[in-house]
C-alpha cells in the first residue's frame, strides 16, 4: 500500500459513564472501532494516513461534543451522519473490590443502528473512490439491522472491485447476536471478504463453538484472508500469511497490567498504521504490541496524547 492513504473506520461509539452505581460518575466515550480509529489517527497522521469515522449520532449536545473531540484528534467526521430524533448509545462499567469490571449496555435505540438508511446512500457509500481502505468490527455488524449489514458487505464488495482493502476485528459481543440464530453465518461472510482479520481467540471460540484454543488456532489458520493476525493478550501474536510459515510477535513486558479496556483496539490502530505506510506484517505486529503495551499501563480506552509513544518502525 502506498503512503498517502484515507481509510474509513465503521461502527458505534456510545457515551460511557464509570464509577459508583447511584454515586459519583466519570463521564466519557467510546467504542471498539472509534478507538481504533483515535490511535490509527494518531499514529499515522505524519506519514499521510487520513482517517475518517463513520456512523451516526444524534443532534444533541452529547452528539455534539463527540463530533468535537474526534475532530480535535485530527479524524475526518464529514462521514458522520445526524439522527434528530436518535441519541448515541450508553454502557456503565462497574468496577468491584477485585478490580473486575462489569458492562451494562443501553444500545437498542442508538443512532448508529440506522447509518445504512433504506432508499438513502451514506456517506460512506457515496465517497467510496475517496477510500484506500475500510475497518469494521463484529459489534459493528451485530448493531446493523440484516438489511444494514447486507449493505455494507455490498459496500465491501464494491470497494475491493475498486480495489481498496479491507479489514476486520472479530470483536463478539454475544448479547448484541442474541436475536439473531445465525451470528457464524455474518461471521462467514466478514471473514471471506476481508484482505486481513485481526482475532481473539476466545471470540472465535465463542462465535464457532469451538471448544478449545488448539482447534481455534486450527480454525484461524484455514480462514480465507491471505493475513489472519491472532492476538493472544500476554502471549505472543501470531501472523499467518497465505503460503507462510506463521510469524511469532512477542509481546512486551509491562510492569503492572491497570486495565486492558482497549488493547485489542489500539493494536488495531497500530499494526493499521504501519501496514498502511507498507510495513511488514512482523513490523506491523510489533507495533500494536506496542501501543497496547502502554494501553494496558492506563485506565481507559484511549490514553492521554502525552502517553503516547514515539513510533520508529525496525
Ligand atoms: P483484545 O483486547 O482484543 O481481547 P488481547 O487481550 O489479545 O486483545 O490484547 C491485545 C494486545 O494487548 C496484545 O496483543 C498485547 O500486545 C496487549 N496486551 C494485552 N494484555 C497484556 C498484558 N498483560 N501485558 C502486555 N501486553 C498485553
Amino acid at each position: 500500500m502506498n503512503n498517502k492513504c484515507r481509510i474509513a473506520l465503521f461502527g458505534e461509539c456510545m457515551i460511557e459513564m464509570r464509577g459508583q452505581m447511584f454515586g459519583t460518575m466519570q463521564q466519557n466515550f467510546g467504542g471498539d472501532t472509534l478507538n481504533t480509529a483515535v490511535y490509527l489517527a494518531r499514529l499515522g497522521a505524519d506519514a499521510g494516513i487520513e482517517v475518517s469515522y463513520a456512523t451516526q449520532l444524534g443532534t444533541d449536545a452529547y452528539s455534539d461534543a463527540m463530533v468535537a473531540a474526534w475532530q480535535l484528534e485530527g479524524i475526518d467526521v464529514s462521514m458522520v451522519a445526524r439522527d434528530e430524533g436518535k441519541m448515541p448509545g450508553l454502557y456503565t462499567i462497574q468496577v468491584d473490590d477485585a478490580g473486575e469490571r462489569t458492562f451494562y449496555y443501553w444500545r437498542d435505540m442508538s443512532a448508529a443502528k440506522d447509518y445504512f438508511h433504506e432508499g438513502q446512500a451514506s456517506a460512506l457509500e457515496d465517497r467510496i473512490e475517496s477510500l484506500d481502505a475500510f475497518y469494521y468490527s463484529g459489534i459493528s455488524l451485530a448493531v446493523l439491522p440484516p438489511e444494514g449489514r447486507e449493505r455494507l458487505f455490498s459496500f465491501v464488495d464494491r470497494l475491493r472491485a475498486r480495489g481498496g482493502k479491507v479489514f476486520f476485528d472479530n470483536n463478539f459481543r454475544k448479547r448484541l447476536w442474541m436475536a439473531d440464530a445465525d451470528a457464524t453465518k455474518w461471521y462467514d461472510r466478514a471473514f471471506a471478504t476481508s484482505d486481513m482479520v485481526m482475532i481473539t481467540l476466545e471470540d472465535n471460540q465463542a462465535i464457532y463453538d469451538i471448544a478449545d484454543e488448539e482447534s481455534a488456532l486450527a480454525h484461524c489458520y484455514s480462514l480465507p484472508p491471505d493475513e489472519v493476525v491472532i492476538k493472544r493478550g500476554v502471549d505472543p501474536t501470531i501472523v499467518r500469511i497465505r503460503g507462510m510459515e506463521p510469524i511469532i510477535v512477542p509481546t512486551f513486558k509491562v510492569p503492572k497490567v491497570v486495565d486492558t479496556t482497549g488493547a485489542g483496539d489500539s493494536f488495531a490502530g497500530g499494526y493499521l498504521a504501519a501496514r498502511l505506510q507498507g510495513q511488514p506484517p512482523e513490523t506491523a505486529a510489533r507495533s500494536g504490541n506496542k501501543i497496547a503495551s502502554i494501553v494496558v499501563q492506563h485506565p481507559g480506552a484511549i490514553i492521554p496524547r502525552e502517553a503516547m509513544p514515539v513510533f520508529f518502525f525496525s
